[in-house]
């Protein structure tokens, strides 16, 4: 389901979250590209910081929708 073990990785200690933007309520995203994939960071209990990210940190793999709907148009 996912691309490299360092990404689920980074999920289960919840660095990185998927879900989609309108679900994020517990902090504030600090871009706006199109996608699920997020960064997180800031203190336990929030509020956190949500970053978007359209590639894989660890293995470079192309993970956003966005970045699938940019393909298709090309
Ligand atoms: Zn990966």
């Amino acid at each position: 389901m996912y691309c490299c073990d360092e990404l689920i990785k980074a999920m289960d200690l919840e660095m990185i979250v998927k879900k989609e933007p309108h679900q994020i309520r517990d902090g504030r995203l600090r871009n706006e590209l199109n996608t699920e994939y997020f960064l997180k960071s800031g203190q336990d209990g929030g509020p956190y910081n949500y970053l978007g990210f359209n590639y894989c940190p660890f293995c470079g793999k192309a993970l956003s929708r966005g970045l699938w709907a940019a393909e298709k148009k090309k």
